[in-house]
């Protein structure tokens, strides 16, 4: 096999322009498939993390005064020049994360553009409130920007959580200094160049590489006024406790165990699909999954039968041919945890169906490929059933009625997303009301358009992103009251 390489023009991306710094930490990015490297980096030394959140706050001063339909025509002119890239990004998103080149080329780059453009305009329209106070005074809101944002992005979608933060944090005026996973550092890179070419003054959009202490500087430095992370809970919950100490805004997306409630009128087929797409895209590395399958009497054995035949006509393989379905995970490590917890299912007395063995494909030795697996027979006090796996692991549970399933879909610390499947259009808005998830779908699975808001409830997350609710994210109310009448004293 001829050598795959993604090298970047350098490590960080600092007040306009690359930059490395030999004196940091050097890391490699290895590509999943084969376990070698693609490129070489240097993590950010204290002395590179002041560098960028000052060449921050310098620009966000002058960009805060940019009128909005300037500020998102340079984002929509951003979002064309990711989408003349797009085979570059997909390549290289491919190579970082080892997901398969039929995911990448249609929605990593795609997401981060659609927000972009989508941001982008909708700065362009965003009004501010009047409220009459009474005869002779009113008053007005102004949505400020916070002033400089400190985000950290987890590696199953580089280029989109970078995009998902940097839009709308830059449509409202903030500038932002963003840390890639140190898997996966490569394609905010390009997110961030080709917002400059596209016209974004420098110092605006700031990449810094490092590992979980560089993030941790971010969270604690009085310039960043405030942080937002996609990562795992136990990242959250120490995000959130040093953000507190200087009382910075938080946007946390975190981690899931997302129910899918498939009920006995349900399209079958339909819902196959939904919890094949909801537990094996991108490998399983996905926040939103719907890891706990609850299936319905009736139609379980239909169903089982159905999914199992699916799920292993699942194609795994090289990452680079269009024809291959899944990739390797990303790391040895987390190939490591997910077969770790098979055997925990395992363990306690759940049965495997199909999947869970790991692959030395030709060609691919060392990469870390595992089977999709599904699990049934689990019982909810089950480990499996209870923690995020982040691989592609299904669990199978049946129930009978309406409100027991509610309940134990319920009975979880987390609250990302979840979903039913029915014809009772009734019973599918009258049972995801009921369940406690931030984003739920009724008849399908795991969509993200970016007009829709995205974020956890519980401990999957505070706040949310896409849609308005971004833009109000990042930024603050400031309300100006006017009295164009005298002013009473009473002494
Ligand atoms: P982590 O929480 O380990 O890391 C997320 C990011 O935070 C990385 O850039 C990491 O750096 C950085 N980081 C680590 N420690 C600190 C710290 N103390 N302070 C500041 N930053 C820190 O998550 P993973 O990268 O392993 O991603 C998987 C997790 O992300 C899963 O739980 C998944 O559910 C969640 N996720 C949530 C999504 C959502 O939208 N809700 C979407 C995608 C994933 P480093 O990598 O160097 O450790």
């Amino acid at each position: 096999m001829t050598e795959l390489t993604a090298q970047p023009k350098a490590s960080h991306f600092i007040d306009g322009a690359y930059v490395d710094y030999a004196s940091g930490k050097p890391f490699v990015s290895l590509y999943p498939a084969t376990n070698q490297p693609i490129a070489h980096l240097h993590a950010a030394t204290d002395e590179i993390v002041e560098k960028a959140i000052a060449a921050a706050v310098r620009a966000q001063k002058e960009w805060a005064l940019v009128p909005q339909i300037e500020r998102g025509r340079i984002l929509i002119e951003a979002s064309k020049l990711i989408r003349a890239r797009n085979d570059e990004i997909a390549r290289i998103e491919t190579l970082d994360t080892g997901k398969a080149i039929q995911e990448t080329l249609y929605v990593d780059a795609v997401s981060a553009a659609d927000n972009l453009e989508y941001f982008g305009q909708l700065v362009a329209t965003m009004t501010n409130e009047q409220i009459p106070v009474n005869e002779t005074s009113f008053a007005y809101t102004l949505r400020e920007p916070l002033g400089v944002v400190g985000a950290m992005g987890a590696w199953n979608y580089p280029i989109q959580v970078a995009a998902w933060k940097s839009a709308p944090a830059l449509a409202m005026g903030n500038a932002i200094v963003y840390k890639p996973s140190e898997m996966t550092p490569l394609t905010a890179l390009i997110l961030a160049e080709c917002l400059t070419e596209a016209g974004l003054p420098a110092g605006l959009i700031n990449i810094i590489q490092g590992f979980g202490d560089v993030g941790a500087k971010l969270t604690t430095h009085p310039d960043i006024a405030k942080v937002s992370l996609t990562g795992s809970v136990p990242t959250g919950t120490k995000v959130m406790a040093s953000a507190a100490e200087s009382l910075k805004h938080v946007t946390l997306e975190l981690g899931g165990k997302s129910p899918l409630i498939v009920f006995d009128d349900a399209h079958i087929e339909n819902a196959v699909s939904g919890a094949i797409m909801g537990n094996f895209y991108s490998t399983g590395q996905v926040c939103s999954n719907s890891t706990r399958v609850f299936v319905q009497d009736a139609i379980r054995e239909k169903f089982t039968d159905r999914l199992v035949e699916r799920t292993k006509a699942i194609k795994l393989g090289d990452p680079l041919d269009p024809d291959v379905h899944l990739g390797p995970m990303v790391s040895k490590a987390q190939l490591d945890i997910v077969t770790g917890y098979i055997e925990q299912g395992k363990a306690e007395g759940a049965t495997l169906l199909c999947g869970g063995d790991t692959l030395k494909l030709q060609g691919f030795e060392d990469g870390h490929f595992i089977k999709p697996a599904i699990f049934d027979n689990v019982t909810d006090d089950m480990t499996i059933a209870r923690e995020e796996i982040f691989g592609p692991v299904l669990s199978l549970f049946s129930f009978s009625d309406e409100d027991e399933v509610i309940a134990r879909a319920n009975a979880t610390p987390f609250g990302l997303a979840a979903g039913v499947f029915t014809k009772d259009l009734a019973r599918g808005h009258r049972v995801v009301r009921r369940l406690q998830a931030g984003t739920t779908y009724i008849n399908n699975f795991n969509l993200t358009p970016v007009g829709v808001p995205f974020g956890g409830y519980k401990m999957s997350g505070i706040g949310r992103e896409n849609a308005a609710h971004a833009l109000e994210s990042y930024s603050q109310v400031k309300s100006v009251f006017v009295e164009l009448g005298d002013v009473e004293a009473g002494y």
